[in-house]
């Protein structure tokens, strides 16, 4: 989607950008990313002598997949928009391509390990069970550091 720049004047002109823009899902460190909705996007642009700054917020809905329990869950944020488009990097001086710009930024906000709440219990490393769901009758062994010892000196 390009905006129109056209009508923002010379250096030292602005204008104010509300639209709502549709983004095609992302893939990212190997994660499905799944862009819900339109995303609203609410930016200033200002002409400098050198670059468009483009300064807001967009408010995105994503679909994400819980790195603990592996279930989908939504996630919903504002996020801050600063960017700087120098001309010497535009093909065409009356066009602002906006995509690049919104997927940069959903990127970043991504959460490294994202978790569908908190205190998201995961899943069983035994059987697999979803935690959340119900328990499981798996007894998870934890053995005791010094008996650990003691048991690889009996082995030998
Ligand atoms: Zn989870
Ligand atoms: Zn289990």
């Amino acid at each position: 989607m390009y905006i129109n720049l056209n009508d923002l004047g010379d250096i030292g002109g602005k204008k104010n950008v509300s639209m709502e823009i549709e983004i095609a899902d992302l893939n990212f460190r190997d994660q499905e990313v799944e862009i819900k909705d339109d995303i609203k996007l609410e930016i200033e642009i200002y002409h400098t002598s050198d670059s468009f700054l483009v300064e807001g917020e967009m408010e995105v809905n994503l679909i994400l997949s819980c790195s603990r329990c592996l279930e989908n869950y939504r996630s919903s944020a504002l996020i801050e928009i600063s960017e700087e488009v120098l001309k010497k990097d535009m093909e065409d001086l009356e066009k602002l391509f906006i995509d690049e710009i919104i997927v940069d930024n959903i990127i970043l906000s991504l959460p490294i390990k994202p978790l569908c709440s908190e205190d998201c219990k995961g899943l069983c490393p035994q059987c697999g069970q979803d935690l959340n769901e119900a328990e499981c009758d798996c007894e998870i062994e934890s053995i005791d550091p010094r008996l650990e010892k003691l048991k690889e000196f009996y082995d030998d």
